[in-house]
């Protein structure tokens, strides 16, 4: 290895960066700055991952399922979307690739399914994204090479390893000769850009190192070049002492030995793959993890010098944990009667991983790692395990592991741990023999919400030492409070809090709406140049005043239905029909002749309505909705886009529509396209309107063009609010291109959500196994988002003070519940609120302005809540 190397060769500097790292092109940009920065030290090999969401696609579609194609599509259509984000020609770039892609599922090897195949179509994220990237780094003016990485990463065959792990869950080769060395330095460019996941089979083709493998790759060429050190960008600051988004108190890991580190991923932190610690720890490379929205934090660093400080250091969650516990009376007199039983173990593929002992019983934990552990297989060892044995198998379970040094030592400290777990039936206890860990089987259902317990009371009791600053850094809440760029919202202060506390006096549940917030948003979107016309989606609110105030600020009306054109008529006195649009859905004929014989201008989305209605649509003019054949958006239920979506005229129908269009005499002069609300990306809508100006460019006849609404809001305080400006610029660089169009938006959301609170009394707070709920009079038939989309609000105690931003002694974990009769009544899971929540305090729930009142009901016949309109 790395002894053969000359003194002088150049030293590397491996950086991998992670899907999220590599989906935007902030984030590329950042990688060429980090990459750029490292060169200065030495050579530099960046290692990536697929886009995030990719390797999920490329496994469902390697699995079998039965859309394969229009999943194969739908990637497609992603790596163009974003080549044209970077700037850079998709055919040019990655054309041949998306060739090979489609080509997968033509091959032969595709309908059974080859573990090669297999490892074929998964490869292919990786490939595009590095390839990508390199183009774009290029393009940057960055001296950047791509490499392939099986040309230097070569897996390696272990006794005993199933067909399955020597395709899908390889390990590879670590150590290198002075030739392979050689000819990697030979490589001409300073930089050189390789995909992580992916490396050759001795037998031919690809082989993949299991999900989450890109960690490995950088460790296996960390180790292979006896790099300065590795590099693991992410998107979270560091290792943490627990799942920072479960705990936000977590605190930073600064400084770990591999040990620790390796018990730390081996027991359930994603953050790094468990994997890729050994290499790096033989050829004594140091890991740093490090978040590539902020490179200026320190992030974690795992070297041999990491500080042996005894102590808790980290908690963490596996799911998905099967036990199999086995009764035999008088088992440890009969001699080989666990050799008996491990060879069954053995026979069925499957692997052991936790084991606990009595006279009469053996429970054991399968390994979950490996992946065969399906009912099948289940199934045939409790067979064979019957004939020998009583046999229970429990399942799901969660293993909980408390990782640190000198565990034994520490016991004394771990009297609430046992307070905690004494309320669950914990099926089995194991104490690792390096001493490093601890581990506790319940329930997977018990396991829910106690991950933050633990870790409270581990730093309570003194188990986890984090005032010793040689391992501990900040929390995570600490870390976002620097990171985070959502500013206050209207509430946040002391007169609008007890503005509001004198609004619930008068009785709750009520709605309140700031007028000042929905004017503010409603300035900031009539400011961007480039956009000629906006509309409201009444939608979101169909509030008379938030109606009336968006019209004075110059916003037309976006309506759905013909009870909203009556109501926006009726609210907004004297307003001109042409500053209406009127885009339902399968709506019933009537409600479009009402529209039209207002003078709205009125949008379809199908062929079949103006064959079977040709009178009523002759002699009018009006919008053609189109679907671009991809939907996008926070959650599947609002992407209204592609085959699945009922929105939208599919491309493919065009010629169609515009034939019987033009035989009815209805004459389209305006394109439109929503395609998902809560889209993060600008890139989007400039994707969007481009697609929009060329087809309408061959059409001809057309004026305007709407590219819909969608834009997203920062529900949770580590988002960062909408950046209007990069939004404007995406657009006015099309507009620029096609100047003759009128451009039109309609947003709903993003003008009403922050504006709106839902104000609610706590009813009972109720401590039920360990979970503690606070529940309110207020249900999901008054803010349906979190049941239907999993939708996070904030939730903030407004009598005690303080909220979920709090992070004082005096908070707790609280499920927030309402009255409805329904499992799914649910506003928020272990959500930090003061520790004395009362019955009879007043809640507020957030950001509820848009599609809150307007989807409320009065199921279990609760009334619909009041609303309160602010101004000032
Ligand atoms: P990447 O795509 O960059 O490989 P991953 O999603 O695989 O990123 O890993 C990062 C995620 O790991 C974080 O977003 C975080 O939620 C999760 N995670 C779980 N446990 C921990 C922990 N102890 N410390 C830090 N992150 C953790
Ligand atoms: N793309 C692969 C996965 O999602 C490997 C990785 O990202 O680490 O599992
Ligand atoms: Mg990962």
């Amino acid at each position: 290895m790395s002894q053969h190397v000359q003194v002088d060769a150049p030293r590397w500097t491996v950086l991998k960066f992670g899907g999220s790292s590599v989906s935007s092109r902030e984030r590329w940009d950042n990688i060429g700055r980090i990459a750029a920065e490292r060169a200065g030290e030495g050579r530099v090999l960046v290692v990536v991952s697929a886009l995030s969401g990719v390797t999920n696609e490329l496994q469902a579609i390697a699995g079998g399922v039965a859309d394969a194609r229009e999943r194969v599509a739908g990637l497609v259509q992603r790596h163009c979307v974003f080549c044209t984000e970077l700037g850079l020609l998709a055919e040019e770039v990655i054309g041949e690739r998306l060739q090979v892609l489609r080509g997968l599922l033509d091959d032969p090897r595709a309908n059974v399914r080859s573990l090669d195949w297999q490892a074929e179509v998964l490869a292919q994220g990786e490939l595009l994204s590095s390839t990508l990237g390199a183009a774009y780094l290029r393009s940057r003016g960055l001296d950047f090479g791509w490499c392939d990485a099986r040309d230097w990463l070569l897996a390696r065959m272990l006794p005993n390893q199933s067909a399955w792990a020597r395709r899908l869950s390889v390990s590879c080769h670590e150590r290198s000769d002075a030739d392979w060395r050689e000819r990697f330095d030979a490589q001409p460019a300073p930089m050189l850009l390789t995909q992580g996941f992916i490396a050759a089979h001795p037998d031919g083709g690809s082989a993949v190192l299991g999900r989450g493998g890109s960690d490995t790759s950088a460790a296996y060429f960390g180790a292979l070049l006896d790099a300065r050190q590795v590099e693991i960008w992410t998107d979270v600051p560091g290792m943490f002492s627990a799942d920072p988004r479960e705990v936000p108190q977590a605190r930073l890991l600064s400084r770990l030995d591999y040990a620790e580190a390796q018990e730390i991923t081996t027991t359930g932190a994603k953050v790094l793959h468990p994997r890729s610690i050994a290499p790096c720890r033989d050829a004594r490379v140091p890991i740093v993890i490090m978040d590539t929205a902020h490179p200026e934090l320190a992030g974690t660093r795992i070297d041999r010098e990491g500080q042996m400080v005894p102590g808790v250091k980290a908690v963490s969650q596996r799911n998905g944990i099967v036990l199999v516990s086995m009764e035999s009376t008088g088992m440890w007199q009969q001699v080989g009667f666990l050799a008996d039983v491990f060879e069954l173990f053995k026979k069925h593929g499957l692997s052991v991983d936790l084991i606990g002992s009595s006279e009469t019983n053996v429970t054991v934990s399968l390994d979950p790692g490996c992946t065969l552990v399906d009912g099948d297989v289940i199934a045939s060892l409790s067979e064979d395990l019957s004939q020998v044995c009583g046999l229970k198998v429990i399942a799901p379970c969660a293993a909980i592991t408390l990782v640190g040094l000198g565990m034994r030592s520490l016991l004394h400290r771990l009297s609430d741990i046992w307070d905690t777990f004494g309320r669950e039936r914990v099926h089995l206890i194991s104490q690792s023999s390096n001493d490093l860990n601890l581990t506790f089987v319940v329930d997977e259902a018990q396991a829910h919400g106690m991950i933050p317990k633990l870790h409270a009371a581990l730093i309570a009791g003194g188990a986890m030492p984090v005032e010793d600053e040689r391992v501990f850094g900040p929390s995570w809440t600490d870390l976002q409070g620097t990171a985070s760029m959502r500013p206050p919202r209207w509430w946040e202060n002391e007169r609008q809090r007890r503005n509001l506390l004198e609004r619930a006096a008068l009785g709750t549940p009520a709605y309140a709406y700031h007028l000042p917030t929905v004017r503010a948003r409603a300035r900031s979107l009539k400011a961007v140049g480039g956009v000629d016309r906006c509309f409201y989606a009444v939608k979101a609110n169909s509030h008379t005043e938030i109606l009336r105030a968006l019209v004075a600020e110059g916003f037309g009306l976006e309506c759905v239905s013909q009870a909203e054109l009556e109501h926006v008529f009726t609210a907004v006195p004297g307003l001109p029909p042409e500053q209406v649009l009127f885009t339902p859905s399968f709506a019933p004929i009537g409600e479009y002749r009402a529209a039209l014989q207002r003078g709205v201008t009125t949008t379809l989305d199908n062929v079949e309505i103006l064959e079977r209605w040709p009178e009523t649509f002759a002699g009018h003019r009006g919008w053609l909705r189109l679907d671009l054949g991809r939907g996008e958006g926070h959650h599947d239920k609002v992407k209204t886009g592609g085959k699945r979506s009922k929105f939208g005229l599919p491309l493919d129908r065009l010629e169609a529509f515009m034939a019987s269009a033009r035989r009815v005499g209805f004459v389209v002069d305006g394109l439109h396209c929503h395609l998902g609300s809560g889209v993060d990306s600008p890139a989007h809508w400039r994707q969007v309107l481009l697609e929009l100006c060329g087809i309408a460019q061959s059409l001809g006849g057309i004026r305007s063009l709407d590219i819909g609404g969608g834009l997203p809001v920062p529900y949770r305080a580590e988002d960062a609010p909408f950046d209007v400006a990069a939004w404007e610029a995406s657009l006015v660089a099309v507009r620029e291109q096609y100047p003759d169009f009128e451009l039109v938006i309609e947003p709903g959301r993003y003008l009403v959500a922050e504006s709106g609170v839902l104000l609610a009394r706590a009813t009972q707070v109720v401590d039920k196994q360990g979970v503690r709920r606070v529940g309110l009079d207020v249900g999901m038939n008054a803010l349906l988002r979190p049941t239907l989309y999993d939708a996070w609000h904030d939730v903030v105690n407004l009598d005690r003070g303080h909220g979920e931003a709090a992070e004082d002694d005096a908070t707790g974990l609280f499920d927030v519940v309402g009255p409805i009769c329904e499992s799914g009544d649910v506003f928020g899971r272990s959500r930090r609120l003061p520790a004395d929540t009362a019955p009879d305090d007043v809640m507020l729930l957030a950001d509820a302005g848009a599609y809150g009142m307007s989807m409320a009901n009065t199921y279990n016949l609760r009334p619909l809540p009041r609303e309160d309109v602010l101004d000032d």
